[in-house]
């Protein structure tokens, strides 16, 4: 995890989960705190020895890789945590998660793991989009659903914290279905980022850019052919049940999973793409012989 400076204010650890900092005055203010207390510790570790502040504590959302360092940074250093409505909620009871993508079956312990399942950790503070005043740190949330429900992004210095509204390019090419919950709503923060005036982006997964547009237009170009090919996909079959669907996107990606885990996260992601095209009224479902189908409106 290499510490790189943006702003006289603004910096970031870059690594497989980003996490930002930023200092003004006395306030030292962490964004995420990686998958777990070892990855946070190596951030802390180089706070410490640079004598900056460390105060506060934004999570951006509730995904294990991004708050599951957030109850030790808490109770060893007593930061003040923040973190948006509804993310919040889940993070101060993370069995949600492996709860929710178990459709709201009890989870079965394959799925309470460390990649879906954090430690709780307390959220002293709620946030809505808008003006966020952190100790001497004047920030501008943003939400971006479509990830997660709630997601909040933070402009500070007029550079942008986008967690997972959008991805570096090795990511997608790595998960090949990128993990989201609604691709129109996705989309939509997608386009939310092209009208942001910044001077850069940091995403959750990624290096930081000043041109991070151009990657934002990747992201939707990507997801753009995804929904065509489900599309045609459904044309092709007349009506697909959402198991077929599933099991037909995930062959057509080259997505391969042993894991249950991986393979819940899978079916949420692409069942996100036929949501979505539910939600803009071009594909529609119904229920037979106690199935789930999908077909074209
Ligand atoms: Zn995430």
């Amino acid at each position: 995890m290499e510490f790189r400076k943006l702003t006289e204010h603004v910096n970031y650890f870059d690594g497989v989960v980003n996490i930002g900092y930023v200092q003004s005055g006395d306030t030292g203010l962490l964004i995420d705190a990686g998958i777990d207390d070892s990855t946070v510790k190596k951030a802390v570790r180089y706070l410490r020895e640079n004598e900056f502040p460390l105060t506060h504590l934004f999570l951006t959302h509730a995904h294990a890789d991004h708050y599951g360092g957030a109850a030790f940074l808490r109770k060893k250093y007593g930061v003040i945590t923040i973190a948006p409505k509804f993310e919040a909620a889940i993070m101060e009871n993370p069995t949600i998660e492996p709860l929710y993508l178990s459709s709201g079956n009890d989870p079965l312990p394959e799925t309470r793991n460390k990649f879906l399942e954090g430690p709780p950790v307390k959220i002293d503070r709620v946030v809505e989009e808008g003006t966020v005043q952190i100790g001497e740190v004047e920030a501008r949330m943003i939400t971006f659903p479509g990830h997660s429900y709630n997601q909040g992004g933070l402009v500070i210095d007029n550079i942008l914290f986008a967690a997972d509204s959008y991805f570096g390019p090795e990511y997608i090419h790595k998960h090949k279905i990128p993990y989201i919950t609604d691709s129109s709503f996705h989309e939509a923060s997608l386009h939310k980022l092209l009208d942001l005036k910044v001077l850069g982006a940091v995403p959750g997964h990624g290096v930081f850019e000043q041109d991070f547009k151009k990657t934002v237009r990747t992201n939707l170009d990507y997801y753009e052919k995804l929904t065509e090919y489900m599309k045609e996909w459904i044309r092709e079959h007349g009506e697909v049940s959402h198991e077929e669907l599933v099991a037909g996107m995930c062959r057509a990606y080259g997505v391969e999973t042993q894991h249950v885990s991986a393979w819940l996260l899978y079916r949420t992601a692409v069942t996100a793409f036929a949501n979505g095209l539910m939600r803009n009224g071009e594909v529609t479902f119904f229920i037979k012989e106690s199935r789930l189908f999908f077909s074209l409106k």
